[in-house]
This record gives C-alpha cells, sequence and structure tokens, in this order.
C-alpha cells in the first residue's frame, strides 16, 4: 500500500479532508445500555462518556480508534452516574487523557466508588481526579471538533451538554432521551431545574439539531419540543 504521504499534495486528498467533516461514533456498553460517543475528526477525537466495563467493551473502544488512526485527546463527562463512568478509569490510563467534568459534578464523581457495588460493580476503579474544570460556557477545540459546553443541570447537579453548532448535533447525556427526559429521583436530581434546562437551553436549539443521547436512540430538538412527555409536567 502506498503510504498517505504521498498523496497529500493531490488535489483530490484535499478535497477529501475538507469532506471529512465530523464523526460520531456511538457505542451502548455495560448492563445499563449506556450510549458512549467517540467523536473524531479523522485524526483527533475526544471519547465522552466511557461506559466500557467488561474486557469486550474496552476492546469495541479502542479497536475503533486504532482502526481509523485516531489520536485521543480528552475525555469529556457529561456527568458523573456511575453508568457513564464506569470506563474512565480505563481510558484515561490508556491514553493519557484530560478529564473534563463540571465543578458541580465532582460530588457525583465520588460518591461512585460507595455504590458500585450495590448495581453489581464491586470491582469500579475510579479515575482520577478531574484536571479540567467546566463551569458552562466554554468552547472547547480539539483538532478540527469544535463543542460548546451548556450547563444543564436537574438530572444531576453538573450536568453539562457539548453542543456542536458547526455540525448541529449536541451531545446530551441524561437531559432528553427520544420521547422522555432524565429521571430525578437520584441524589442531586431535581425536576423544576430540569426543565429549566430543557426549556430554557436544550429547545432554544436549532429545531433540526440532532441529539445524541445517554441511552437509547438519537432524535432532534424539534421532535422533542413537540412531542416529549415533559410537557405533561
Ligand atoms: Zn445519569
Amino acid at each position: 500500500m502506498p503510504q498517505i504521504a504521498e498523496f497529500q499534495n493531490h488535489p483530490i486528498f484535499a478535497l477529501l479532508l475538507i469532506s471529512m467533516g465530523i464523526h460520531v461514533q456511538k457505542f451502548t456498553f455495560n448492563p445499563f445500555q449506556e450510549n458512549t460517543y467517540v467523536i473524531h475528526d479523522g485524526s483527533s477525537c475526544v471519547i465522552v462518556d466511557p461506559g466500557c466495563f467488561d474486557r469486550n467493551e474496552q476492546l469495541e473502544l479502542t479497536g475503533f480508534i486504532s482502526k481509523n488512526n485516531l489520536t485521543p485527546l480528552a475525555l469529556l463527562q457529561t456527568h458523573a452516574h456511575i453508568d457513564h463512568v464506569l470506563g474512565c478509569h480505563f481510558v484515561i490510563e490508556k491514553y493519557d487523557l484530560d478529564f473534563y467534568i463540571h465543578q458541580e459534578d465532582l460530588p457525583t464523581l465520588t460518591s461512585v466508588p460507595t455504590y458500585a457495588h450495590v448495581y453489581g460493580f464491586p470491582g469500579y476503579n475510579p479515575p482520577k481526579e478531574p484536571n479540567k474544570i467546566l463551569h458552562g460556557g466554554e468552547l472547547l477545540k480539539f483538532g478540527e471538533i469544535e463543542l460548546k459546553v451548556l450547563f444543564t443541570p436537574g438530572h444531576c447537579p453538573g450536568h453539562v451538554v457539548y453542543y456542536c453548532e458547526k455540525e448541529g448535533f449536541v451531545i446530551n447525556g441524561d437531559v432528553l432521551f427520544a420521547g422522555s427526559f432524565g429521571r430525578v429521583d437520584l441524589p442531586g436530581g431535581n425536576l423544576e431545574t430540569l426543565k429549566r434546562s430543557i426549556f430554557d437551553t436544550m429547545f432554544k436549539l436549532p429545531e433540526e439539531t440532532l441529539v445524541y443521547s445517554g441511552n437509547g436512540p438519537e432524535t432532534t430538538i424539534g421532535t422533542e419540543m413537540r412531542s416529549n412527555y415533559i410537557h405533561q409536567f
């Protein structure tokens, strides 16, 4: 196989680079069926909410990254419930990643070891302390990937979503689900706060925005504005 470098000055290669865009790869991991996402630009990537726990799940994630020659640059958390953090220790150690989380969700993260065994994860290995503390409103850049951090509490105190305006998608964690919304009965949950996050932040995004949820299928902001169960509350 010829080396890619031989083509780098060819106009078709330049066109290929332009058309590559940003891609979102979804994985569904662990008994909670949590969605883990890898966002990449064909070269760099970020990992969001790694829920991979057993060896096969870890290999599925790392296999995708190596097969596509991606360089992981960061670990981003929407929030720190157990199903979203089961793979944090693994990916941080594997790729030596910066670890992003909202300040208000640090207690959610540090509480996981106290209850992990109750959910059947006595072997849960906590990750290192996050080194990139978010407050909401940041614009994060990783290679060609640009993500705006939107503070969306209610499901838990420090929930954020990662909005890619240029590509028209949002990594939404457990705020919206297709037809439904995140539970508010766990510690730090609050229905009124969640409603404000949904109506004042999520529903202010363009209707065509693609929503990647922490569980279940993708949806759009417009679909949820019209028919989400939150309207009953
Ligand atoms: Zn959650």
